[in-house]
């Protein structure tokens, strides 16, 4: 067991790429908090990642039930918070991403809305 130095305390090894080809091909290589399809491009396929959905950091164990297949983004979004299960990690996630969507939005139409340089 490794000591994590964000946290200082001893953490699950991450999964190997054997156990997280499993738990992909369990998830279909979906991520299981946005639905991204890992199969449908490379670049989806290069973001897949194995998320330890009682987090690494906090003692989560590497136990397929507590792993699920997960995109980078939703990953980062999620972090290393604890929730009390996967729906509501899923609900926190999806909110989450919602919101920067709504940013992005408004700077996208902002960006857009400026007048073009004669
Ligand atoms: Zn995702």
């Amino acid at each position: 067991m490794p000591l994590s130095l964000a946290t200082l305390s001893m953490v699950a090894s991450p999964v190997s790429v054997q156990e997280g080809l499993k738990i992909l091909e369990r998830d279909d290589y979906r991520c299981q908090y946005c639905g991204l399809d890992g199969r449908t491009s490379f670049e989806n396929a290069l973001v897949m990642r194995v998320d330890f959905v009682h987090p690494r950091a906090r003692k989560g164990k590497k136990d397929p039930s507590n792993l699920v297949a997960c995109c980078t983004p939703c990953n980062t979004i999620k972090g290393t918070k604890i929730y009390a299960n996967f729906d509501e990690a899923k609900s926190f996630v999806l909110k989450q991403r919602e919101d920067l969507r709504k940013v992005w939005q408004s700077k996208s139409a902002r960006q857009s809305a400026k007048p073009a340089i004669a």
